[in-house]
Formats: structure tokens, sequence, C-alpha cells
């Protein structure tokens, strides 16, 4: 163990540099820097090799063994994704040219100089489709890091915002460190079109078209700083590190091979995209029938109208794959409760079974919750406000009841407080049973905390269940509230008599401290007796 240090010098810089930058725009994380200092003393005492960053060349084995088909990609995407087709195919094939790609340059060093256009995508489509989701799938089955930032957290110069630079430092984050795995990863930029520069577009108060430069050195090739240059610690430790003598490892991270994935739902675009098809149609008849379809509109976009939008001809030209996701129809909704791997509903199930209820959703009422999220207009996403709206009593209230099955049908979905209401009456009886089990479980929970048995009488339990009905609160809170002050009672008398089991009938429930005093009195009484 290396010793602390007294008088440590970091610590009186610590001091000061806090007292410096009070009240600044600056965070100054001691504990790793100290840490880290100490730790570097440590491996110096016991090693003089000192790997400065992780061992990396196990990282890029994966690459190495990169034999993914297009095919088996959109295979893999479809048992989570639902539609998006196109959007499937098009990143299957950008996946699979990137890490093929990426394979020959680890195998064949020299290639890396070579001249490659990388495939960054332009994932265009409205909110709660899937655009995400359908990366972090890829980078889940690829075994790569991914991270995902708003553009519009990005500002200029990163004085007060999220610097472009930092999303790269949080992919070295998500790979644990592992510089060389995260210089393969993947990034991904949402919101994109808020950073078009024509200020008509509603873009944010920062300037899009700085970001817009910022994100494209990234995009082509740069090195970027492991430590942010408001990161003083970061920039104080890597200097310390090079003072102790520690080899210099790689400082910064090179964005030549990660890719790119940027979206943004880009609805005024689809408006400019249908003016212009339509303007070239002028004597060619009414438009098509079905022309609000927005995502057949993104579709058709090209360069000229992404510039015409607000972005930098050389921004657009570094994102060649460029392919629009659908919006999901009610149709689609139902499909993602009924088919997608790990959707909401299945953690909706798991959530019941905490309490051992099964629960189930008939198809139909699937449907009606499809055609609620729907309305919702925000994608899948609407699916997880419906079903909390709609569960969200039954998830208070079941628990505490003795029903075991919840089977959901469409009446429920429509009216789920009538139908809760109905439950709850039609398993009165059943509550009853529920509530005696839960005062057992309190007699239980008091035996193992204080060593005392609560042998509960019938009439007793009854009673108690009476007055949790009538509260409208859980028994076994009633429970806790009567008797969890019996405690200090029961323990005079089993002082006195020995005994550690205790009968609670109707009078116990009525006035628990006026029995306790009068058991307590009687096992003086008894010594008395006896003595
Ligand atoms: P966005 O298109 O805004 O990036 P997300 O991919 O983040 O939307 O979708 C939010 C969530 O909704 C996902 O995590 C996923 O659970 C669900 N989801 C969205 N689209 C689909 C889809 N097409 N198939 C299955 N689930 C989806």
């Amino acid at each position: 163990m290396a010793k602390k240090d007294d008088d440590n010098p970091l610590e009186e810089i610590q001091k000061q540099l806090s007292q410096l930058l009070k009240g600044q725009n600056v965070q100054v994380a001691f504990a790793p820097f100290m840490k880290a200092a100490e730790d570097r003393q440590q491996e110096s005492e016991e090693d003089d090799e000192e790997p400065i960053e992780p061992e990396s060349d196990d990282s890029l084995q994966g690459f190495r063994d990169f034999d993914r088909k297009p095919k088996e990609i959109r295979d893999y995407l479809d048992r989570f994704v639902i539609k998006q087709e196109q959007a499937k195919r098009v990143l299957s094939v950008a996946v699979c040219d990137h890490y093929n790609h990426v394979r020959h340059c680890v195998e064949n060093p020299d290639a890396a100089s070579r001249e490659y256009v990388k495939p960054n995508v332009l994932l265009l489509g409205p909110t709660g489709v899937g655009k995400t989701y359908l990366m972090r799938n890829v980078a889940k089955l690829l075994g790569v890091p991914f991270v995902k930032a708003d553009a519009t957290k990005f500002s200029e110069t990163g004085y007060v915002g999220y610097d472009v630079e930092d999303i790269v430092r949080d992919l070295v984050k998500v790979a644990d460190g592992d510089v060389e795995l995260a210089q393969h990863g993947i990034i991904y930029v949402d919101e994109i079109d808020k950073i078009a520069s024509a200020a008509s577009k509603g873009g944010r108060d920062v300037s899009g078209r700085g970001v817009q430069i910022n994100l494209l050195k990234l995009m082509e090739e740069t090195e970027v700083n492991l430590h942010s240059a408001h990161d003083m610690m970061g920039q104080m430790k890597a200097m310390m590190e090079m003072q102790q003598g520690g080899k210099p490892g790689k400082r910064s991270i090179s964005t030549r091979n990660i890719l790119f994935i940027v979206s943004g739902a880009f609805d005024q675009l689809a408006e400019d995209v249908k003016r212009r098809l339509d303007r070239n149609k002028i004597g060619f008849g009414p438009s098509d029938a079905d022309d609000d379809n927005t995502s057949r509109y993104l579709a058709m976009a090209e360069t000229r109208d992404f510039i015409n939008y607000g972005f930098e001809p050389e921004f657009v030209g570094r994102l060649p794959v460029r392919v629009a996701c659908e919006e999901l129809r009610p149709t689609d909704l139902a499909e993602i409760l009924l088919s997608s791997e790990g959707n909401v509903l299945e953690q909706l199930r798991r959530d019941f079974q905490g309490y051992d209820i099964s629960f189930e959703m008939d198809e139909e009422s699937i449907h009606r919750v499809a055609e609620l999220a729907y309305k919702e207009n925000t994608g899948a996403r609407g699916l997880v406000t419906v079903l909390e709206r709609v569960f969200r009593d039954f998830k208070f209230e079941l628990p505490s009841t003795a029903v075991k099955e919840f089977k959901v049908n469409a009446e429920m979905v429509d009216d789920p407080s009538v139908t809760l209401a109905k439950l709850l009456e039609d398993n009165a009886d059943l509550l009853d049973e529920a509530m005696l089990g839960d005062i057992d479980r309190f007699a239980e929970d008091f035996k193992q905390r204080h060593g005392f048995s609560l042998r509960f009488h019938k009439p007793a339990k009854q009673a108690l269940a009476t007055i949790a009905k009538k509260s409208g609160r859980s028994v076994y809170a009633i429970c806790e509230r009567k008797f969890s002050d019996l405690e200090h009672g029961l323990k005079i008398i089993h002082q006195r008599t020995g005994r550690d089991s205790f009968p609670i009938d109707k009078k116990v429930v009525a006035d628990p401290d006026k029995e306790l005093s009068r058991w307590v009195v009687e096992s003086f009484r008894g010594q008395e007796d006896e003595s």
C-alpha cells in the first residue's frame, strides 16, 4: 500500500484552485486526481513498467474477427425493431462496409493511410420511430461503444455548453478507458435539424454553422485530446504522470474510424421537398393522394434540399448515406407490443410478476393501447405513456389484494378506474384473505426483529382488516402502527417471566397500550406470587 503523504503538494494546489475557481463554470475533481497521484506512487513503488492506458491490442481482436453480412444484421434488427425496412437495409450495409474497412486496416496498418470515404449516416424521421434503437442494437451486436448526444446541447466554443469533442471523450468513458476500442465506436447525434444555420428554421440560440463546422471536423478526421481544455485536473494529472516518468501514453483519440450517425425529424424539410416536387409538376395534374406522407418526401430529399435547409455543403457531403424512417401507425405500435423483443409490455409483465400476479393483455386491448399511443404523436414512446396511465392505479392497488391473475381486455383500457373499482369489489372477500396473509407476514417480521411471537386470533385479524379497509391503508401499516411499540413492554415481561409468545385478541387491537400495561402488571404480580 502506498502510504498517504501528509505533505502532498497536491493538497495545497487543490485548495488554491478551488479558491481561485469559486463561482466559475469549471469542475474540479479532486478525489480522482488525488487518487491517481497516490495510485501512481504505488505503481512506481511496485513496478517500473507503468502502462498508462489499458492494454488495448485485445480490444482490436473483435474487429479482426468481423465477418458479419448485411442480411444477418438486418435479421438481428428485425427481432427488436418493427418496420423501418429501408433503414435496416441501408444501415446494415453501411455498418458492414465500415467494419470490413476497419478489419482491413487493423490487419494491414499500411492500408490505414489510404483514402476512405466513411459511410456516415443521416437518419431522417419523426421522434420515437426507432432511429436510436436501431443504432443501439447495431452497436450491441457488434460489441462497439456507442454514445448519443443532442446537437442542441453543443455550443460553438464549448464555453457555456457541451463541446462537440466531449462526445468523443464520452466514447472513451463508455469503452472503460479503452482508447483503441473508442476509436472504432459509434457516435449518434440527434436533433441535427436544430443546428441548421438559417434563423428562420427556429433553431436555438447557438451558432448552428459553427457547430456544424466543429462536427464536420470530427466526422472527417481529427485528433481529440483525452482531456478537455476545461478539465484542468485531467490536464494536470497528465502532466504529473509525465513528470513522474510515466510512459507518454496516447493522449488523444483519432476520429478517423469512428462511425457517425446523425438524425433529426426534419419536418420542415419534407414540406420543402414537397414544394419543390410540386413546382416541377406544374401542369401535370394534382399531386398524389397520400402526399401528406412525410417520410416519403424525406426519402426524396437531395443534397440541395439540405443546403437550402441551412446546412453547409461540406457537412452534408460527409453524410453520404441517407435514409428516412417511417412513421409508426397504430398497427405497427401494436406489433411492437406483440412481437418485438424486450418491449415495454414485457417489463410491465415483470413488474406484476414481482407481486406474483400474472399479467396478460388480449389482442384487442393491445390494439386499443396502440390507438391511444398513436394519438400521443410521439411514436413508440406513446406506448410507455399510455400503459403507465392505464395501469398506474392497478399497480398501486393490486399488490395489496388477493388478485393473482390480471387479464386485461379492451374495456379495461377504455375505462381503467371503473374496471379497477369493479375488480376490487369482486375480490372483496378474497381481499380479506390477502390481508390475513399480510398480518401473518407482519407477525413473522416482528418475530424476526424482536424475537417475540404475536399470535393473532381470527377476530383480531378481521378487526384489523376492517380498519385497513375503512382507512384505505395497507393492513401491514396498521399493524406496524398498533404493535411496533409493544416491543419494550414485551421485553420487560420476558425478563420477568421468560414468556416470548403473546396472544393478540380484539381487545389488544382496540387498545394495545392498555392491554400491554395489564400484561406487565400481571407479570409483576406473577413474580410476587412465586416469591
Ligand atoms: P427515435 O426515433 O426518436 O430515436 P427511439 O429509437 O429512441 O426513437 O425510440 C424510443 C423507444 O421506443 C425505443 O427505445 C424502443 O423501445 C421503442 N421503439 C421505437 N421505435 C421502435 C420500433 N420501430 N420497433 C420497436 N420498438 C421501437
